[in-house]
C-alpha cells in the first residue's frame, strides 16, 4: 500500500504562478489520497480565479483511458500555464509524458506503507520515496529512472545515452535533460542542490 500527502501550501503556491488545470486521482484502493486537504486548496485557487478546470477521476496511470479524458478537456488544459496532478508518483509521470511540453507538477509526496501492493500494469515506476522530486526533473522519477537514484544530475558515466550500470536502459538523467529542455525548464538544473531526506524513505509502520 501507499499513501499520498499534499505538499505544503508554500511549495504548491511557488509552483503555481499562473493559471492551472488540476487532476485529482481518486483511483486504486491501495492508495490513500488527501481528498479533504486537496479540496480546500482547490477552493482557494478557484476563488482566486486561477483554475481553468478540474478533472477528478481514477486510474490516471492507465495511459489509454487518461488520453481520452484529457483530450475531452484539451481547451481547458491549453488555457492553463501548468497542470497540477494530485496522485501518486506514477500518475504524475503518466500525465507528464502525455502532455509534454506543458509543465506538469506533482502536488503530492508518495510514501510507502506496509501491506499488499496492487498489480495494476503501469508504464512508469515510483519508488515511494516520501519526498517527490518530479517538480525538479520534468516529471521523470530520478529514483527509479536512474540506476543510482541520483537526485542532483548525471553521474557522468553514460555512453551514447545508455546507463553505465545497465547498458540496456537509457540514462535517466539524459531523459530528464531532454524533458526539461522540451518544457522550457532547463533553469531547474541551476536550482540549489537537493539533499535527500532519507527519513522520509522509511516505511510508515504506525
Ligand atoms: S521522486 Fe520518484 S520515487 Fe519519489 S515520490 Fe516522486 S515518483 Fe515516487
Ligand atoms: S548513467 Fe545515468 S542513469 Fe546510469 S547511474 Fe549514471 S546518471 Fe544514473
Amino acid at each position: 500500500m501507499l499513501i499520498t500527502e499534499l505538499k505544503s501550501k508554500e511549495v504548491l503556491e511557488s509552483l503555481l504562478t499562473g493559471k492551472v488545470f488540476i487532476i485529482n486521482c481518486h483511483g486504486c484502493k491501495e492508495v490513500s489520497f488527501p481528498e479533504k486537504e486537496a479540496e480546500e486548496f482547490e477552493k482557494e485557487l478557484l476563488a482566486a480565479g486561477k483554475v481553468t478546470g478540474i478533472l477528478t477521476t481514477d486510474y490516471i496511470c492507465n495511459p489509454e483511458n487518461l488520453q481520452v479524458r484529457l483530450e475531452r478537456r484539451r481547451a481547458m488544459i491549453d488555457e492553463a500555464d501548468a497542470v497540477l496532478v494530485l496522485s501518486c508518483g506514477v500518475g504524475v509521470q503518466t500525465v507528464a509524458e502525455y502532455l509534454t511540453p506543458k509543465p506538469v507538477f506533482a502536488g503530492c509526496d508518495t510514501v510507502r506503507l506496509p501491506g499488499f501492493q496492487g498489480v495494476t500494469p503501469q508504464e512508469f515506476d515510483c519508488g515511494q520515496c516520501g519526498e517527490c522530486y518530479l517538480n525538479y526533473t520534468g516529471g521523470i522519477c530520478p529514483i527509479t529512472a536512474c540506476s543510482k537514484s541520483l537526485v542532483n544530475g548525471q553521474c557522468g558515466g553514460s555512453k551514447n545515452g545508455k546507463c553505465e550500470v545497465d547498458p540496456n536502459m537509457e540514462c535517466g538523467w539524459e531523459r530528464i535533460y531532454r524533458r526539461l529542455e522540451a518544457t522550457g525548464r532547463l533553469d531547474m538544473l541551476k536550482c540549489p542542490t537537493q539533499v535527500r531526506n532519507f527519513a522520509t524513505d522509511a516505511e510508515v509502520t504506525k
